[in-house]
């Protein structure tokens, strides 16, 4: 025996482990008591305003303007007059360049971002330093590396920009959905007016300061913020010829609507209600971190969530009790705290939301599990929570509950798998567990989802594709794919 193992066999076995606050410092950031809205580079003094908090202790954080239609109109003009005045003309490599130096600046500036989201937004910490700021800076990134090769990823086809383009983003990832809409439009040579989410709107307004210092020419971003009556403004200016929507699929639906027989490209991001799938064979320890990590990641504010587990009978009994154990060890609270895993509900309205459908689930006559913790006093929390014995009618299995809250149903065979998976309205994304690689090619052909991921989950990069079918939207983010809503094609 070695000295090492000695001394770990007299060391005491802790009964519990605690953890010691490990707060990340909230001083790099710096807010303004107002912002305007960002019209042409310059900053528009807001005719008025609203109060932007955050959701974790409810404090208020800064004033923010709340468009007018003559605010969304000057946005719209600036960009048309950036479009018209040289932004469409200038070399494909000069546009490159900016977008490379709007990704360095991000990366340099990534811990001041984080901060900011998690502050506004309340996500955990480790959530927007990890995976929201360096995918922020990915996307930047990768369009830039497209912006001169567009003759060579559409070729014979003479891609050319379509002009303005409205874009309207949701608060689940602010930044991150801001980097997915921005770089491909400036890639393809389109200037921009963006409406961040009214619960979300800092890091958009801090994102202006990146534009400002990488020296983009004035109006070719605008970026006004406001609810949804600025970005039913932004969806009707007749001076936009693209609109890019990503939220919830009513507004999406009402938004297609209003453009039918307009002529305005469109794109929709909507909502979803994806099938986690663990077969029998699968490494069940691996399995239980993706579900996780599926729908507890940001909350389960993940369009793609892995919100309806079906596991294989034969291993339902361990799946769930490994699940159950697994989430006493989640940490819910500060989202400033390093150490946390599911920080606070994005808003009053969501957490309202949940609680409604989480009682939907109790009435229907679904078992309802959640692990004992200490939720925070102020501010909005929703404990982890898992329903078993669940049917597929039941509104918990239908709907998008957008929250931490996942929906066991179980299956016997891969085509009931099948069946299950895709008896939804929804068809964004879909996570396959098993050791069989046969398998996982057997069920992606079959499952109608945008993206499926096999033996993990929620895992993003800028060069791959993202979308859904049915009811979850059209048109791709990401990749080449995610360049052609932006372009014309002859
Ligand atoms: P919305 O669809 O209302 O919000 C998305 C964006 O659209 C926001 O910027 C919003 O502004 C804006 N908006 C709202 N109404 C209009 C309109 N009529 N025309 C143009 N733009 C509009 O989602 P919610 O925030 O209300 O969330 C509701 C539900 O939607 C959630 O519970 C969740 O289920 C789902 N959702 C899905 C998302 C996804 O990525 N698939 C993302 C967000 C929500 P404002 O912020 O002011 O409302």
């Amino acid at each position: 025996m070695t000295e090492l193992e000695r001394k770990q066999e007299r060391a005491p076995v802790p009964s519990a482990w605690t953890y010691a606050p490990a707060p990340e410092a909230r001083d790099i950031v710096t807010l303004r008591e107002q912002y305007g809205h960002f019209v042409g580079g310059e900053w528009l003094e807001p005719k008025e305003t609203y109060t932007t908090i955050s959701p974790a202790t409810e404090e208020p954080l800064a004033e923010v303007g709340q468009a007018t239609p003559e605010e969304v109109a000057a946005a719209v003009d600036a960009a048309r007059a950036a479009y018209d005045n040289g932004w469409s003309e200038i070399a494909p490599s000069e546009r490159a360049k900016y977008l490379f130096r709007i990704a360095r600046i991000l990366q340099e500036r990534s811990r001041e971002f984080a901060v900011l989201e998690s502050l506004n937004g309340g996500k955990p910490i480790k959530e927007s330093r990890d995976v929201d700021l360096p995918l922020s800076a990915a996307h930047f990134f990768y369009y830039a590396g497209w912006a001169d090769k567009l003759e060579y990823a559409f070729p014979n086809q003479r891609p050319r920009p379509l002009g303005v383009a409205g874009q309207i983003i949701p608060w689940n990832f602010p930044l991150l959905m801001l980097a997915w809409k921005i770089a491909p439009a400036l890639a393809a040579g389109n200037t921009v007016v963006l409406k961040p989410a009214e619960t979300t709107p800092l890091s958009a307004l801090l994102f202006c300061d990146v534009l400002r210092q990488a020296e983009l020419p004035p109006g070719v971003v605008n970026i006004v913020t406001g609810d949804g009556r600025t970005g039913a403004e932004i969806v009707k200016s007749g001076g936009v010829d693209k609109v890019a929507f990503t939220g919830s699929t009513d507004v999406g639906k009402a938004i297609q609507r209003e453009l039918a027989g307009s002529g305005k490209k469109l794109t929709l991001e909507l909502g979803g209600k994806a099938a986690n799938i663990i077969f029998d064979d699968a490494a069940l320890d691996q399995a239980v971190e993706g579900i996780i990590n599926g729908i507890y990641f940001n909350q389960g504010h993940v369009c793609c969530a892995g919100s309806r587990l079906l596991v294989q009978e034969s291993i339902y009994e361990p799946v769930v009790d490994k699940l159950k154990r697994r989430l006493t060890t989640l940490r819910v609270g500060d989202p400033l705290d390093k150490n946390t895993d599911v920080g606070a509900i994005n808003s009053k309205q969501q957490l309202e939301k949940i609680q409604q459908l989480v009682a939907s689930g109790a009435e229907e006559g679904a078992e309802i599990y959640q692990p004992p913790c200490r939720l925070p006093e102020k501010g909005y929390w929703f404990a982890p929570t898992v329903f078993t014995n669940v049917a597929q009618s039941y509104r918990i299995a239908q709907e998008e509950i957008f929250g931490p809250v996942l929906s066991i149903l179980t299956f016997r065979t891969p085509e009931e798998a099948v069946e299950k998976a895709n008896n939804t309205p929804y068809g964004l994304s879909a996570g396959v567990w098993t050791e069989k690689g046969s398998r996982i090619l057997w069920m992606a052909e079959r499952l109608r989802a945008g993206v499926v991921w096999a033996n993990t989950y929620n895992r993003f990069d800028p060069s791959s594709p993202f979308g859904g079918y049915k009811e979850s939207g059209f048109g791709r983010e990401g990749g080449r794919h995610g360049l052609e809503p932006y372009l014309r094609l002859t």
